[in-house]
């Protein structure tokens, strides 16, 4: 007896491309950790991606992290302040990142 599993991811997707706003490099969105200013007007990380409001994307690098905080991207980006608290919480994770990313993740096709 044979299972036939319909897969409908055949048809090519397509891969929005996110820009990092503290190096300004694009790439596909799942290499980047996105953050958003909620509806609360506060600013936060979002790991899941799907939280509600203006987001904006960083590498998962902490020197992204720094610049985009220290050159006030974030503020920009998300058209809010940042105020200091989410600014901390903000710096935390970034500083939880590597400094530059895992090498030679050359893809595995
Ligand atoms: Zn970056």
């Amino acid at each position: 007896m044979v299972e036939v599993k319909r897969q409908s991811g055949s048809r090519p997707r397509h891969v929005p491309e996110r820009t990092c706003i503290g190096c300004r490099s694009t790439s596909a969105k799942r290499e980047f950790v996105r953050i958003v200013r909620t509806v609360s007007g506060g600013v936060e990380v979002d790991l899941t991606g799907k939280k509600a409001g203006r987001g904006a994307y960083l590498c998962k690098q902490s020197g992204c992290w720094e610049l985009a905080l220290k050159r006030d991207h974030v503020a920009r980006a998300l058209k809010t302040s940042v105020g200091p608290a989410d600014r901390e919480a903000l710096a935390m994770y970034g500083a939880t990142l590597p400094a530059a990313p895992a090498e030679s993740r050359t893809g595995e096709s």
